[in-house]
């Protein structure tokens, strides 16, 4: 059967559902991997969703989900943390690539926010002035969450996937713009390493 590229938010979001059942039951398909499809995406891309997620070397985009070349538009730094170049990257996925979808993925034992857990417990040994800019991104949510008596990091991920979520909605009126017309859905997400599952978390748009 002729690959349909997902068109709406609720079937983008089903098709990385599908693909990550895929993955997690040991039975991935590697869809759109050869030579064709790379000489059928050479001349234009038409992916089928955004993701905005963590670097860790275990949240492989394409294999998580079980997709293909030219599937997935994928923008990632430690603790996916939202700047200006990330905003702009998912604008860019909406407006001119079309996609339908923005997946925001965060997972368990992240270690940008264990630093940033560390930092507010004074235990943060780096060297490295730019890594003190990715804590201080994530510190407002550790800071918020401590208030609120939740100091493990389970809860702590989750929040920032939240805080994430809505400082995307807010801070660009292009992506907020799309979701109220029903061209684009937002979902956030924690990825369990372990068992290599989705959670959703929060969703934007008519995804369900
Ligand atoms: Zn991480």
């Amino acid at each position: 059967m002729a690959y349909q590229r997902p068109q709406t938010p609720k079937e983008a979001w089903h098709a990385l559902l599908e693909g990550n059942r895929h993955f997690v039951t040991g039975e991935p398909a590697h869809p759109r991997q050869d030579v064709d499809r790379r000489e059928s995406v050479a001349e234009i891309q038409k992916p089928f969703a955004a993701l905005f997620g963590c670097s860790d070397s275990r949240l492989s985009a394409e294999i998580i989900f079980d997709v293909g070349l030219g599937d997935l538009f994928v923008v990632r730094n430690a603790g996916q943390v939202i700047a200006e170049t990330i905003l702009g990257s998912l604008e860019y996925a909406v407006e001119v690539l079309k996609v339908p979808l923005i997946l925001v993925l965060g997972h368990d034992e992240c270690g940008a926010i264990r630093a940033t857990i560390d930092a507010k417990e004074g235990n943060l040994v780096s060297q490295g002035e730019f890594i003190h800019n990715i804590v201080a991104r994530i510190a407002p949510t550790v800071t918020q969450s401590y208030a609120a008596g939740k100091k493990d990091i389970d809860d702590i991920t989750e929040l920032h996937i939240q805080d994430t979520i809505d400082d995307l909605m807010s801070r660009s009126t292009l992506i907020a713009k799309a979701v109220k017309d029903g061209k684009l859905g937002v979902v956030g997400a924690n990825y369990k390493l372990a068992l290599g599952e989705i959670h959703p978390l929060v969703t934007h748009g008519e995804v369900a």
